[in-house]
């Protein structure tokens, strides 16, 4: 946002006072700090591995039942390890955020999901045959069994309940045609049952009963993990919102459907942020403040002035544009890979199709004069430009150059887009925009030999 931002939101504004640039960056990510605790955590699922090992013995392993029984209390604690770093990884954890961005912690988390649920209805399956096998019965009876019989165990079964629901529901064909707020309320309902998985682990399993100390270690490393959980998904987002007190100040409609929205906001200068980072809104107002939503700032801070740029596609992203002056606002973040530390080479090309303008608009800020910034926006039709005498006078200050690419993907192809950026390999390449857009450019990037760590992007969907 340029000093006069604020004052050319002319639609709807409150009182201007006068902005002061926020140069506070982000901190660096330091990859090494996340390869210490991949190691950490792989350590810790073979001395949970070892642990279940240790306590068995030849003669179990001979009972009727005693292989099953063995795999699924194996199964089990390998499961539930697996589902601790599952939760470890969409806690945010700021120095794992910083290196992989929130969208490379959802893909981890979306890959290792499938391994625990597995090994947890295995475990299950185990060793109800295991215990009907021991006890000569059928699985049926052994079902009713442990629900009348074992305390704890109905906790697990309805625990599995919700593992199995929640599971069904996270199928991406199951999940798309939900509501994404329907998902994820849903969704919520796994903490609950990996809290209940906890409950009957410590009470039943091997590893535990008579092991004090294992379940004192265990019972730490849970509680740990919900800390975590809890400071950074809500006991930090919450303090930083009402330490900075955001509110609506003025909206501007940038092009067809785009409105920027400009919050004022207390001890902006405190905030640490990098150009192309985003926070999650939620804004305090009817029908909106159960939910929130990842918007980039379209420009650093200017204190105490925060600008968001929204295109309106769908119920939020509508309603922002009409929110009343003085609206309150909670914000989760900053977050986000998408910077200026993850340039590795002096010369920068920027790639924005549509909305993703926005990061690119405010990365440019965070780049020196000898980045000549090259710039593609790409929109669909005239009207879908927005932000572009900002960008341009950025780039222009840079000695880069701008290139406004108008047309629909028909009329200009990925090739297109490319073609007017040169010298592509001596520059860091940086993609913004709609899932698909970005995938295309990234993958034609790809095809034409550019390295990974050349190509940074950031898709407008999570
Ligand atoms: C990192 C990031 C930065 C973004 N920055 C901007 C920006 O600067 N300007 C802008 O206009 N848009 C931005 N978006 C996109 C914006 O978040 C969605 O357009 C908006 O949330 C759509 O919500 P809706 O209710 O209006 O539409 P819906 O119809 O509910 O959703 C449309 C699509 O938006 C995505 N979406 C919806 N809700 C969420 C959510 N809570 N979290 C993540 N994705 C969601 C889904 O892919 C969904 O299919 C960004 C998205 C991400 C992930």
């Amino acid at each position: 946002m340029t000093a006069a931002a604020p004052a050319g939101a002319r639609e709807r504004q409150g009182r201007a006072p006068t902005p002061a640039p926020v140069r506070r960056l982000s901190p660096a990510p330091r990859p090494r700090q996340v390869d210490v605790a991949l190691a950490v955590a792989a350590a810790g699922f073979g001395v949970t591995i070892a642990l279940t090992v240790l306590v068995e013995s030849s003669a179990q392993l001979r009972a009727p039942g005693g292989v099953a029984m063995f795999l699924g209390n194996l199964t089990g604690m390998a499961g539930t390890y697996l589902a601790l770093c599952m939760i470890l990884l969409v806690s945010r954890l700021p120095f794992v955020e910083r290196v992989v961005g929130q969208d490379g912690l959802l893909r981890w988390h979306r890959r290792l999901a499938p391994w625990p649920i597995t090994l947890i209805v295995l475990h299950a399956v185990l060793l109800t045959y295991a215990y009907a096998v021991a006890s000569k019965t059928g699985v049926l009876h052994q079902l009713s069994q442990f629900i009348s019989s074992y305390s704890g165990m109905l906790v697990a079964i309805i625990g599995f309940g919700l593992l199995v629901v929640v599971s069904v529901v996270s199928i991406h064909q199951i999940r798309r045609r939900l509501r994404r707020e329907t998902w994820w309320a849903i969704h919520l309902a796994m903490y609950l049952a990996f809290a209940l998985a906890f409950v009957h682990e410590v009470v039943l399993g091997p590893s535990f009963v008579g092991h004090p100390l294992t379940q004192a270690l265990w019972g730490a490393i849970w509680a740990a993990t919900a800390g975590v959980v809890l400071a950074y998904r809500f006991g930090l987002p919450i303090l930083r919102s009402i330490r900075h007190d955001l509110r609506v100040h003025a909206t501007k409609v940038e092009a067809d459907g785009v409105t920027s929205i400009v919050f004022t906001g207390k001890r902006l200068e405190e905030l640490a942020i990098s150009g192309g980072q985003f926070f999650e809104w939620r804004f305090l107002a009817r029908g909106l403040w159960w939910q929130a939503h990842p918007y980039t700032l379209s420009a650093r801070p200017q204190a105490p002035f925060v600008r968001v740029t929204v295109k309106a596609i769908g119920d939020h992203s509508s309603a922002i544009a009409r929110l009343a002056t003085g609206t309150r606002v909670l914000v989760e973040g900053p977050y986000g890979a998408f910077t200026a530390h993850a340039k590795r080479r002096e010369k920068v090309a920027i790639i924005a199709g549509g909305i993703g303008v926005t990061s690119a608009r405010a990365l440019l800020e965070d780049l020196g004069r000898r980045s000549e910034p090259v710039v593609v926006m790409r929109a669909s039709t005239a009207g879908d430009v927005a932000l572009e005498s900002e960008v341009r006078e950025l780039v222009e200050a840079r000695r880069g150059a701008l290139h406004v690419l108008v047309g629909s993907r028909q009329e200009i192809s990925v090739d297109d887009t490319l073609a007017v950026l040169r010298d592509l390999r001596r520059r860091d390449i940086y993609v913004s925009g709609s899932e698909s857009f970005v995938q295309a450019v990234v993958e034609a990037l790809a095809e034409r030999g550019l390295p990974d760590d050349a190509v940074h992007w950031e898709v407008y969907a999570l």
